[in-house]
């Protein structure tokens, strides 16, 4: 197809803003194209390349374009300034600057001319680029020059999505949206309209089933659908497994040999950014090939607990990447399998793809596998529900025992339960330090990692626990807290300690320090406001404020009278 051709079928859409009317357009626009240029102009109306998760970035922006212009019309950078100036668009300026001879490159060189563009790297590229678009644009016509400039600088603005590329492949064949349910299928398996085009085109409809999952090749993840409570996530899956939910980042890995890559849930790669997993898969993973996805945490390796989502936030970023992996490191939690030595497993159920991955899975640092509960009792799903919330986690997802991985799609084979969010509690709050922690990871060294904090319960005269806290204190202050605790160390819980919990070391309740806190959450850990079988309270993402407070003893602590309130008052509906 000459890229005149195409520059015809691309004014077509760009004059309409319906659906339908698009769809048809590009339903003949595919028809006429071959099987060979058919990937080609499906990335070029998408402004691409290639496919998404395979970026090239075409590095071309404003100022390159207007100098290549200005070249190849022969006219001043200044007169081109202000022609766009006058128009706000580098597309119509070259139309007007350009002759309207050319009309000679077929999609397929026009495509690949843009690709040498783009490719052109290291010293000089600049000036390289600049020299190529200028000789491109000088070949084309005006018209045609148009819409080549628009592409690279993401100004086509046709509004053409997914969605509209899949039906206008239906259409193609059957001049309406019949096929999309399989174009979509293979779609969400290899992730590449340009592939799925070229298959249905060079062999026909049933041919798409043939497209699998490959290594290598993100597929468009699973998502979950939402529940009221845990009573509906028994009516919809009776029996079940639960999972904590975690909030990170979803990360789908890619493994084949010692090669790594890992794809965000909008498949980006993000292999560069996330080292310490990419090292972790190597480590831990048993595999010559698989494809596994999880939820990558950054975590405190003193108390083992995740950070909140902004602390894990910290990782998204592409400089600095072997502090940051020391700073904040991150842990895969992992939950599906869709992939192992040569085997397909999204057909599999979960039950079954969730076993193998287990095996698959050997002890270490980075990597862990996702722990379920099977159950189908909605008060052992609120309970596991409380205690993730309590952790630090957003919430649980449920899921199918029987249900196969459906790439793309959300539906009820997932379904997640969230916490309603809080935000940060308006008050802090004292409490009694009660025990320790020893030390793990970079804290080792001063024996002492995390402090057992208790608050007051004044009508029985008791310490009962309310968080487990490991953030707040610096380098300094914690080898001087281990000594003052020391002091006061005991052998035994003592008497008007109430706690579940067992720390490495009791001492007597006396130091009071101020905590801050996301907000208070119930937990069946903490005994600050249990009564019988009920679950008691706890803070969640405690961080301690200053040091101890001399100016307190143990009963000026906040009583568990006053967290009930403050936990009232902000509220406790369960799901968002
Ligand atoms: P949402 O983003 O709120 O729609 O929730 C779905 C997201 O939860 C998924 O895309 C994952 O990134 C994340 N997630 C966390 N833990 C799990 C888990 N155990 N199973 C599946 N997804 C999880």
């Amino acid at each position: 197809m000459r890229f005149t051709k195409l520059v015809d079928y691309l004014a077509k859409l760009e004059a309409t803003t319906k659906r339908l009317e698009m769809t048809a357009i590009l339903g003949a626009l595919f028809k006429e194209a071959t099987a060979d240029e058919i990937a080609p102009i499906i990335y070029l109306t998408q402004e691409r390349l290639g496919p998404a998760f395979e970026p090239i970035d075409f590095g071309i922006g404003e100022a390159l374009a207007a100098e290549a212009l200005a070249k190849a019309s022969g006219k001043d950078k200044e007169a081109i300034k202000k022609l766009y100036n006058q128009h706000g668009d580098y597309g119509i300026v070259a139309e007007k600057l350009l002759s309207d001879s050319g009309k000679a490159f077929t999609v397929t060189q026009v495509f690949d001319r843009l690709k040498e563009i783009a490719l052109a790297s290291g010293e000089g590229a600049m000036t390289q680029k600049t020299d190529l678009l200028a000789d491109l644009l000088q070949k084309l016509s005006g018209r045609e020059a148009r819409y080549v400039l628009r592409i690279p600088l993401g100004r086509l603005r046709l509004g053409i999505g997914d969605p509209t590329v899949m039906e206008g492949l239906s259409w193609s064949v059957t001049g309406d949206k019949s096929l999309r349910p399989q174009i979509e299928r293979a779609y969400n398996v290899c992730s590449d309209l340009g592939q799925v085009a070229r298959v249905l085109k060079s062999e026909g409809v049933d041919a798409l089933a043939k497209i699998q999952v490959e290594v290598g090749k993100p597929v468009r993840m699973a998502l979950a659908e939402r529940a009221k409570n845990a009573e509906d996530i028994v009516t919809r899956l009776g029996k079940c497994a639960i999972e904590n939910k975690y909030d990170g980042f979803r990360c789908q890995v890619h493994k084949r040999g010692d090669e790594v890559r890992i794809f965000s849930r909008n498949l980006e790669e993000t292999t560069a950014m996330f080292t310490d997993i990419a090292d972790g898969i190597r480590q831990q993973i048993k595999a010559k090939t698989a494809i596994l996805e999880g939820e990558a945490l950054s975590y405190d390796p003193e108390t083992g607990e995740f950070h909140p989502f902004q602390v894990t936030m910290q990782r998204k970023r592409k400089y600095d990447v072997a502090e940051m992996t020391v700073k904040f490191p991150l842990r895969l939690i992992a939950f599906d399998l869709l992939y192992l030595d040569g085997k397909d497993f999204t057909s599999q159920p979960y039950s079954k793809r969730h076993e193998t991955l287990a095996s698959i899975i050997a002890p270490g640092e980075r990597v862990e596998l996702s722990r379920h509960l099977i159950t189908q009792d909605a008060k052992e799903i609120e309970k596991f529900f409380m205690e993730a919330i309590t952790n630090g986690l957003e919430g649980i997802i449920a899921k199918r025992l029987d249900s196969r991985y459906q790439a793309g799609m959300r539906n009820f084979n997932w379904i997640k339960l969230k916490r309603s969010y809080q935000g940060h509690l308006s008050d802090t709050v004292d409490g009694v330090i009660v025990g320790y922690l020893r030390g793990r990871g970079m804290r080792a060294r001063f024996g002492i990692g995390a402090l057992l904090v208790a608050v007051y319960d004044d009508d029985q005269d008791k310490f009962a626990t309310i968080a487990k806290i490991g953030t707040g204190l610096s380098d300094a202050e914690w080898p001087q807290m281990r000594e003052l605790l020391d002091k006061i160390a005991v052998a035994q819980k003592p008497a008007r300690v109430d706690a579940l919990i067992e720390p490495d070391v009791w001492v007597e309740p006396k130091y009071v320090i101020e905590m801050q806190a996301d907000e208070i959450t119930r937990s069946p850990v903490h005994t600050a406001g249990k009564v019988g079988d009920e679950p008691g309270y706890a803070l969640r993402f405690p961080r301690v404020v200053g040091f101890i407070r001399t100016d307190r003893k143990a009963e000026d602590a906040t009583t568990v009278k006053e967290i009930l309130r403050m936990f009232e008052k902000q509220g406790k509906s369960m799901s968002q």
